[in-house]
């Protein structure tokens, strides 16, 4: 066990690899890329950790997981104790086992990363909690529980991670919860946006799973604004208060010539089509040509996961354009990685100017300048200057948008009696609560795109907050 260990023997057990399916062999199918720890490499992982008194990696996890703690349980084969330690911090640790940037966040400060390699905090996460659900009914923890008829009625609009999350609290506390998704399908950009060789949609299917058996309502295809306004759930139907978590799913354009053409898409588009509506199958009801060469316009999450889909529907060439270099990229290391693995090829510094057209009307290029990096700019970057008369194409039949979203308007314009900042997302209190009583709102609606972590978060804090505003209403 690691507390008989010594501090030399545990810096003398080497980093533990997951193991991952060849690029060449996964780069045509959607089957998850990482396999995850074994139990003797969980264990020895686990026994790295030097177990500081003061652990510097809890300090930069967004919800403060009791790290050392958990790893202790998994160097201890207390693997579901590990996994529900955890849970009492992040509810869905399957999820951001897999996709957290550990390596900007918890691993980025383990005291380990300044002698060898950080503890793999995230995979160690990661297994405690697939450990946990293969043995979830062995431990009772998939029984279904009895709804009360009487209990206060809270309605939760969005079903990502940070309604799941909040839904997932106030079912706990005794609540009566309905959350209303405007898609067929739970899960927010967990199922929509992240592929499912990033996450598979099983994964969040467990999820939504359980809290459905803890007596959760989920009512799809309801767009609220649309098919029912919030004044509508709270007068008419009931409902106490109201947690608003429709995220930010508006795509951004880069306003160049030719964007309107056949071929471009916004790469919300394009995952939400391949994702959820099995657009990859040619019988689909709206299937997605599968271009040969492909532009990705980019450098984060969305941008690698537009590419790496875009291999995986047939495409001969993936490119990832990005007009700053590769240590800027905002992507999580692991995926840029991956993504090389399977042949995308990076064009960085590189910025487009034009999409081009063929006589049919269809993409036929993307022109673009060659960039170089300059003074830091406002966010501290250096900023990105077009070099003079480098003007090049890169051939391509299809060219996917990238470059960030925005708040939808949707839910807002019906609701104008939400304050909003002059980007259209929705302004909250300290507790979470909007400029409607009884109305709070949290994740990136708030806060604009941000990551599933810091959304989880918003939703259990925003959880608390309705506890304590319904309890002060008695
Ligand atoms: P969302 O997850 O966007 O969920 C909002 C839900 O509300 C959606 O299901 C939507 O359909 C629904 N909705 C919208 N309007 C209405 C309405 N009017 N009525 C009813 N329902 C409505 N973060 C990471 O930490 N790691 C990653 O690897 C990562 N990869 C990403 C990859 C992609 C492709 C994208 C797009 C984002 C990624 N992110 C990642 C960011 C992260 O997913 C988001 O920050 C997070 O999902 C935000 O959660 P949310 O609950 O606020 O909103
Ligand atoms: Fe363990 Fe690293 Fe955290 Fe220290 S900083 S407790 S070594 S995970």
């Amino acid at each position: 066990m690691s507390e008989e260990l010594s501090k030399k023997e545990k810096m003398a057990i080497e980093p533990q690899q997951m193991a991952e399916r060849p690029g060449e062999e996964r780069r045509r199918d959607f089957g998850e890329v990482n396999l995850g720890l074994t139990e003797e490499q969980a264990v020895l992982e686990a026994m790295r950790c030097l177990q500081c008194k003061n652990p510097p990696c809890v300090s930069d996890c967004p919800v403060s997981v009791n790290i050392p703690a958990f790893i202790k349980l998994v160097s201890e084969r207390k693997f579901i104790e590990a996994a529900q330690l955890i849970r009492e911090d992040n509810s869905l640790p399957a999820i951001t086992g897999r996709v957290c940037p550990q390596e900007k966040q918890c691993q980025s400060r383990c005291i380990r990363a300044k002698i060898d390699s950080p503890v793999a905090i995230g995979w160690l996460e990661r297994f405690a909690a697939d450990y946990l659900a293969q043995h979830l009914c062995d431990i009772g923890v998939c029984k279904g529980r009895e709804q009360s008829e009487n209990a206060v009625k809270v309605a939760v609009v969005g079903s990502g991670p940070a309604g799941l999350a909040c839904a997932g609290e106030l079912g706990r506390l005794g609540y009566r919860v309905t959350v209303f998704e405007a898609f067929h399908k739970a899960g927010g950009v967990l199922v929509y946006g992240i592929p499912e060789f990033r996450l598979p949609n099983d994964i969040v299917e467990r999820e939504v799973h359980q809290l459905r058996a803890m007596g959760v309502t989920f009512e799809t295809n309801v767009i609220v604004g649309r098919t029912v306004k919030i004044k509508e759930l709270m007068e008419e139907e009931d409902f106490q208060a109201v947690f608003i978590a429709n995220g930010a799913g508006l795509p951004s354009f880069m306003g160049i010539p030719g964007e309107n053409l056949k071929g471009v898409y916004s790469a919300n588009e394009y995952l939400t089509r391949s994702n959820l509506m099995g657009a990859y199958d040619r019988n689909a009801d709206t299937p997605i040509t599968s271009g040969h060469k492909v532009c990705v316009v980019g450098g984060g999450n969305t941008a690698m996961d537009a590419v790496r889909t875009s291999i995986r529907l047939g495409a001969e060439e993936g490119h990832l354009v990005y007009r700053r270099d590769r240590d800027q990229m905002p992507a999580r290391a692991e995926e840029i990685h991956h993504a090389e693995q399977e042949g995308v090829i990076l064009d960085m510094l590189t910025g487009p100017i034009e999409v081009l057209s063929d006589d049919d009307g269809w993409v036929c290029g993307l022109k673009c300048n060659k960039m170089q990096l300059g003074e830091p700019d406002a966010s501290g970057r250096c900023k990105p200057e077009v070099i003079p008369g480098s003007e090049f194409v890169i051939e391509c039949d299809q060219v996917i948008m990238a470059i960030g979203i925005r708040a939808n308007p949707l839910l807002t314009a019906a609701t104008p009696e939400l304050n909003l900042n002059g980007r259209g997302y929705i302004e909250t209190d300290d507790s979470g609560m909007t400029s409607i009583p009884g109305v709070f709102a949290g994740g990136d609606i708030v806060r604009g795109a941000a990551t599933v972590i810091l959304a989880m978060g918003d939703g259990k804090a925003a959880a608390a907050h309705i506890h304590n505003y319904l309890s002060s209403k008695k």
